[in-house]
């Protein structure tokens, strides 16, 4: 519903905009109240004002430390429109709506970077400013929020567009975007007096998330490291129960996450046997005792002491057959009485039981520290499936190699860029991880391959007859030379290389089947 904007409270420190959006509010016919400087600001550019003090009858005071704190300007905020006993409440106390706050506070986050004294920080935190925020925010359905000078323009615009009136879409909007800002604000607040008291650390309460667990060390033993939690309803690391085992490490947690997100990815049965991060195998298909076993395969001098993630619950079988070689973490939807028996046995082993398996294509942000900021992506849910594909050889691919090189594309996306991953009957048989050049990564993965083949008594790597995958596109002939003088038969890549002409001719040459996904998964 849209509705009428008649009293407007503006109290603004950045009055960068003002006095253009208070002169089209005033034209509007909205009545405006407003504090100290933003007052004086507005009424020297001749817009008619009403003073806060004036409206609620209290003056200005404490340093401004309380100007707009009173339940004239609250319950004007925060009253139900159309509630009947609100509107009783509000007409017995002389309590007038209020349907537009536009506030933004106090430059906290400026006062901090600008090396001011402890005392000056602390004068600069905003109190009333977030509380009108806050309560404009939850009234949105009556109340327009704004709190960044660059919604002036939207809230004009949808002004105009509806008689004076703003639609609930743009109120919606705006309250999120108020609720961030004041989010954001506290932020900043508590990260820098936790710093003013003490070098405390673990904090309980951390820049969105709680302290679900401190760690003995971080990735190194002289690094403090805690593990914190969003309350995100996904099943995986942070809900997991931990049926046995010590405590799990900053590294344990860390590579049991990506061992779980990567089993995920498969609707059939699947295992992922994981290193530092990085896959050291994976299977795909069949009953869950052959699928471990090929992921076993695929580097077994690795798979010691790695995390084994399954989308399956494990029965006794799988149980026997993961706890042959020492593993640190087991991770699985769920086990059975007779499987948690089996690893019982095994004191140092961690297992983690989830309950379920996250939906891999679930959207989703994720961030990266910089020196002075941070990075945020959405997370890599992209999925290329049999329709995506772009055949751009000579020969068709199979059926077989299809399948597998959608399985061995769905792995790239898990391992380190460059990755080069190679897939046989839907396991892996060689995985080149985390190279600065992408022929290295194909060579690493080719010869991985070669030394397991040897130590397990094979005539062949197994890479001879199987596919290859690249999480981006070659950008010369020779990545793809490497993997075909490897054995593999088809390619998987994303395309889009300058060079795509020469690596389709190359392959033609060699009579490989390609494949082009038009999505690359590089992950750093
Ligand atoms: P002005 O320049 O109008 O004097 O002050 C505007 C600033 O005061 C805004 O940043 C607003 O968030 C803040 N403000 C409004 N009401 C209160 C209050 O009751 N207490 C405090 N500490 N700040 C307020």
């Amino acid at each position: 519903t849209t509705l009428p904007i008649r009293r407007a409270l503006l109290s603004v420190s950045d009055k960068a905009g003002l006095t253009e959006f208070a002169s089209f509010l005033a034209a509007q016919g909205v009545e405006i109240l407003s504090t100290g400087g933003t007052a004086k600001a507005m009424r020297d550019a001749g817009i008619a004002v009403i003073d806060v003090a004036d409206f609620t009858g209290f003056p200005e005071m404490l340093d401004g430390r309380v100007k707009t704190l009173h339940p004239k300007v609250h319950g004007g905020i925060l009253g139900i429109r159309g509630n009947a006993e609100h509107e009783a409440a509000m007409k017995d106390h002389g309590i007038a709506p209020i349907d537009l706050v536009v506030v933004n506070l106090y430059p906290f986050e400026a006062t901090v970077a600008k090396g001011a004294d402890f005392d000056t920080c602390i004068e600069n935190i905003d109190i009333g400013g977030p509380g009108m925020i806050r309560a404009a925010a939850k009234n949105h359905a009556a109340v327009t929020v704004v709190t960044d000078p660059e919604d002036y323009a939207a809230v004009k615009a949808d002004m105009e567009a509806n008689g004076g009136a703003t639609t609930a879409a743009l109120r919606t909007q705006l309250a999120a975007i108020a609720y961030a800002r004041t989010a954001a604000y506290d932020a900043a607040i508590s990260t820098w007096f936790a710093g003013q008291v003490s070098d405390e650390f673990p904090r309980r309460f951390a820049v969105g998330g709680r302290l679900k667990q401190t760690l003995r060390y971080g990735e190194n033993p002289h690094q403090k490291a805690a593990f914190y939690v969003t309350g995100e309803d996904r099943p995986g690391i942070a809900t997991a129960e931990q049926v046995q085992g010590k405590e799990l490490s900053y590294n344990n947690l860390n590579d049991t996450d990506a061992a779980f997100e990567l089993a995920a990815e498969f609707d059939e049965p699947a295992v992922a046997i994981i290193k530092h991060a990085n896959p050291c195998g994976v299977a795909v298909g069949g009953d869950v005792v052959a699928a471990y076993q090929r992921a076993l395969a695929c580097d077994p001098v690795s798979a010691f002491g790695g995390i084994v993630a399954l989308n399956r619950p494990i029965d006794a079988a799988a149980a026997e057959e993961i706890t042959k070689i020492f593993t640190e973490v087991v991770i699985a939807p769920d086990a059975d009485a007779e499987a948690r028996a089996v690893f019982a046995a095994k004191k140092n082993l961690r297992l983690l039981l989830t309950g379920g398996m996250p939906d891999p294509a679930a959207p989703g942000v994720t961030f990266k520290n910089l020196s002075g900021g941070f990075l945020v992506q959405s997370r890599d849910n992209g999925r290329v499936m049999a329709a995506d594909l772009k055949v751009v050889t000579q020969r068709q691919p199979s059926e077989q190699e299809l399948r597998d090189m959608l399985i061995a594309f769905r792995i790239c996306k898990h391992v380190k860029s460059n990755a080069i991953i190679y897939v046989k009957d839907g396991a892996t048989v060689g995985i080149g991880a985390g190279q600065m050049s992408r022929v290295d990564s194909s060579r690493i993965a080719s010869w991985k391959s070669a030394e397991a083949a040897k130590a397990q008594g094979l005539a062949q790597p197994q890479t001879v007859g199987s596919v290859v995958a690249s999480d981006a596109f070659f950008p010369f002939a020779d990545g793809l030379l490497a993997a075909a003088e490897a054995g593999a038969t088809a390619v998987i890549q994303p395309g889009g290389s300058m060079r795509d002409d020469e690596v389709i001719k190359a392959a033609d040459e060699k009579g490989l089947a390609m494949v082009m996904t038009g999505m690359r998964h590089f992950r750093h």
